[in-house]
């Protein structure tokens, strides 16, 4: 039987404005960078997509390079909408970016107009779409001018291939001066994806202050850092995860004695809330309201369920604050 979402399923997530813009994200998101390529299987992914849906996520996060093979999440993502959710792409944001290699010679990779813009029109036709609700540069370039990456992004915004715009990576300084370019252009930045989570927390050095003090959105990604935050990695590496496939971007040398020992003290932690670690480790996130969504991963639907019960609560004493910076050190 064809798939049917789920009735009720806006009444099973909450919804957070995207700094000062008018688009509002769930508070969690997925993201498709692993698990979704021409390596993986597709009836698991697809069951990934349809619970994602059925719990109001309404946020799919791509890019150009994401598989393996690169592109392949992209054409994936775009034969499941086509089959499964024809007549829903207005109740969904999907985003794609360039920034990373995605091609031989000069223009194949980094932050020139000329990778932008080919590099989106290759992610529409790979998903079948007319434009992607956001448009990300993936990651600063320290040899393009900025003024021309961001006038890459505001001429595909006016083109209509993307909605909205925004950057991701980008250090504080940068971030702010980015964000001020765009402002000036007309085309604001809607939002700013950073690496952020217990194990990551550069952002706090002045990011987050720039993102609230601006009115743009942060959606931190890996916030369970690859699923070293989860209660997978307790008792060895084992044989399904990230860190032990060969196409996984966590290497089995970053689960390390010290690393184990901080997830330990977490989960007991978790444990005494009555959550799991992941749920945990997400709920923490989110406690910041400049924080918009967290975009997770999720290898199985089982995960997914799991992570989405840490909207059951994100509240957080002041001793249990203080208990996750011991254990963080
Ligand atoms: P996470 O930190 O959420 O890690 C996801 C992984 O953690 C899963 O694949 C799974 O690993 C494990 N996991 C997830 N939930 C659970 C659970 N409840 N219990 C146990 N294990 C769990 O995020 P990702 O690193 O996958 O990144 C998320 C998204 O962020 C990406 O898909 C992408 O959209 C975006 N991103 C953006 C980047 C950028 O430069 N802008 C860079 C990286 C990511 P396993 O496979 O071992 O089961």
């Amino acid at each position: 039987m064809s798939y049917q979402p789920s009735a009720d399923r806006y009444k099973k997530m909450r919804y957070r404005r995207c700094g000062k813009s008018g688009i509002k994200l769930p508070e969690i998101s997925l993201g498709l960078w692993h698990n979704f390529g021409h390596v993986d299987v597709m009836e698991n992914f697809r069951q990934i997509l349809h619970l994602a849906f059925d719990s109001g996520i309404t946020h799919f996060d791509l890019a150009n390079n994401y598989g393996p093979p690169p592109g392949s999440a992209e054409t994936n993502f775009g034969k499941i909408l086509k089959e499964d959710f024809a007549g829903y792409r207005d109740e969904m944001i999907i985003s794609s970016k360039a920034g990373y290699t995605m091609w031989d010679g000069p223009y194949g990779d980094w932050g020139s107009k000329k990778y932008l813009v080919s590099s989106l029109d290759q992610s529409l036709k790979r998903m079948d779409l007319d434009y992607v609700d956001i448009f990300y540069h993936h990651r600063p370039d320290p040899e393009t001018p900025l003024e021309e990456t961001m006038a890459a992004l505001d001429l595909i915004v006016r083109q209509g291939k993307a909605l909205y715009a925004g950057i991701s990576n980008y250090p504080a300084a940068e971030a702010e001066k980015a964000i001020g370019m765009l402002k000036k252009m007309g085309t604001p930045c809607l939002i700013h994806q950073p690496k952020y989570s217990m194990f990551v927390r550069e952002p706090e050095q002045g990011l987050l202050d720039v993102l609230g003090n601006e009115g743009v959105g942060c959606i931190p990604f890996s916030p369970l850092a690859q699923g070293l935050l989860t209660n997978k990695y307790l008792h060895g590496i084992p044989e399904d995860s990230r860190a032990a496939k060969s196409t996984g971007f966590l290497q089995e040398s970053q689960v390390t004695e010290e690393v184990i020992n901080k997830i330990k003290q977490l989960n007991a932690l978790a444990e005494q809330r009555g959550q799991t670690l992941a749920q945990m480790a997400l709920a923490w996130l989110l406690k910041d309201e400049r924080v918009t969504s967290v975009l997770i991963g999720a290898s199985k639907p089982a995960q997914l369920a799991d992570s989405l019960k840490a909207l059951d609560n994100v509240d957080f004493s002041s001793d249990e604050l203080q208990k996750i910076e011991a254990i963080l050190g």
